[in-house]
């Protein structure tokens, strides 16, 4: 029996809902993931109830022998993962591990150059309304318009005009690999740091499906709750050169108190990724997106720049006249999850943007292989085509529970 239920009923009633949305809907969000029951029960633990400001072995609070072993235990695991030589396993989120990366080696008013958002960068990666776009004077790459992949001829170029002082590389919405070699020659050739986020594409790194950016970058952040399917928060791994000015960054330069239950379910999920299984979930990733992203070509969308090479596609809706807020909206109606997304060079608006984001992770780790996505891609041609018929779109939502049921979710 639920202790909520007992004690807190309405809120009880909102986590049921929330759990059979997620145990209903088919989700296609390319940042979520389920984390397993270990990871959850990590997160629910007595850690919770642990002040532990500092670091293993240099802590400020008494009592923290316990506390200490998890912490260890979690670098350990994300140096080896990862190959790194040093990880801090404290940030709370993503966007905190990428302020303590900004902050350890630049001044207010320094230049970054950095992926646009509208080409698939992220808010911290210098969007005006987001510190680092406040803080740092922020020069944008993006794609090109012929291929829609980054155009790292165009990034030299600009480099070498503007002289940043870090460039920033990693996406939210980008689908091809990302050649971190190459961004650390244009880096180091005009004395740049190279500061790589690859929060969206971590289990795929983790795995061996995608190039590891951690021998190329100065420093590496991470979120630990989307491909690589821990709990929700942030890692960062560099250079042993720059280990004291990071760690001083996240405590006490940004945060207090480090949540140990949820460092302790990072340890869970790096422990997992060690392990064999997890390359053939990270492989089956990307072969869902890519049967995925084929079977919605055949049904006359545009995947952005031709395709994916990763756990993402963008899709764009343009072919079929319709609009990434009309579309996610039926597909909810629909029993489907995605996000609406401006693509590169978007004739949308921000709120009526010209695409919709699809990602493999959290479908892949229901059991889902390439028949089923595709089975998806048809729900999804089926639910678009039924724009505004409501009676129609559920319909089609009680196909796609009674489908989803033959994947349970980790529980
Ligand atoms: N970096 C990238 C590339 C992301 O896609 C995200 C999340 O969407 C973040 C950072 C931020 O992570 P968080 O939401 O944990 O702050």
């Amino acid at each position: 029996g639920s202790r909520i239920a007992e004690t807190d009923p309405d809120l009880y009633a909102a986590i049921v809902a929330e759990e059979k949305r997620q145990r209903n809907n088919i989700e296609l969000i390319a940042s979520e993931n389920f984390a397993s029951p270990a990871v959850m029960e990590a997160q629910g633990s007595v850690l919770t109830n642990k002040y532990a400001e500092g670091y293993p072995g240099k802590r400020w609070y008494g009592g923290c022998e316990n506390v200490d072993v998890v912490e260890q235990l979690a670098i350990d695991r994300a140096k080896k993962l990862f190959g790194a030589e040093h990880a801090n396993v404290q940030p709370h989120s993503g966007s905190q591990a990428n302020t303590a990366v900004y902050f350890s080696v630049l001044k207010p008013g320094d230049k970054i150059l950095t992926m646009d958002l509208s080409h698939g960068g992220h808010l911290t990666h210098g969007h005006k309304a987001n510190f680092s776009g406040k803080f740092y004077e922020v020069v944008h790459y993006g794609v090109s318009k012929e291929d829609e992949q980054i155009d790292y001829d165009h990034l030299a170029e600009l480099a070498r005009e503007t002289k940043p002082a870090l460039i920033t590389c990693g996406a939210s919405a980008y689908s091809r690999v990302i050649d971190f070699a190459r961004m650390a020659q244009i880096a180091r050739e005009v004395g740049a740091y190279l500061f790589v986020d690859m929060a969206h594409i971590a289990g795929l790194v983790a795995a061996g499906v995608h190039p590891n950016p951690v021998p190329h970058a100065d420093f590496v952040t991470s979120t630990t709750h989307k491909s690589l399917r821990g709990p929700r928060g942030g890692i960062i791994l560099c250079k042993e050169e720059f280990a004291k000015k990071i760690d001083a960054q996240v405590f006490p330069g940004i945060q207090g108190g480090p949540l140990m239950h949820v460092i302790a379910a990072k340890a869970v999920c790096f422990g997992e990724a060690l392990k064999p299984d997890f390359k053939d979930y990270q492989a089956q990733i990307v072969k869902n997106a890519q049967a995925l992203a084929a079977r919605l070509t055949s049904h006359g969308y545009r995947i952005v720049s031709g395709g994916t090479d990763n756990h993402v596609m963008m899709v764009d809706l343009r072919p079929k006249g319709l609009n990434g807020a009309d579309a996610s909206h039926a597909l909810d109606e629909a029993g489907i999850t995605v996000n609406k997304n401006s693509i590169p060079f978007d004739t949308g608006t921000p709120m009526k943007p010209s695409g919709i984001r699809i990602g493999t992770p959290a479908v892949t780790t229901r059991g889902m292989k390439e028949k089923d996505v595709e089975q998806v891609a048809d729900f999804i041609a089926e639910a678009l085509g039924a724009i505004g018929d409501e009676p129609k779109l559920h319909a089609i939502r009680d196909k796609v529970f009674a489908f989803n049921r033959a994947f349970p979710m980790p529980m």
